[in-house]
């Protein structure tokens, strides 16, 4: 019963807080030149050179939420 799956068209990228759809992945490691201009844009932001414990993947514009995308959106689609 795929089709039946209720998920909001974000999926997994809606901010779990405010639900807010402006959410961004979060990048770690080394940038190149494509990365940094990526994160100068806004469209990535960069969570440092080595991630913690707690390493979010996603970053919310709207209310500056993180959280780690444990990625269950496209698992439900893969089922
Ligand atoms: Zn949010």
């Amino acid at each position: 019963m795929t089709e039946s799956i209720d998920l909001p068209l974000t999926g997994s990228d809606a901010c779990p807080d405010c639900g807010s759809g402006s959410t961004v992945q979060v990048v770690y490691g080394l940038t190149d030149d494509v990365l940094d201009e990526a994160i100068a844009d806004g469209a990535v932001v960069h969570g440092g050179w080595f991630p913690t414990d707690f390493a979010p993947t996603r970053h919310c514009k709207s209310c500056h939420a993180q959280w780690v995308d444990t990625d269950e959106y496209l698992g439900a689609l893969a089922d």
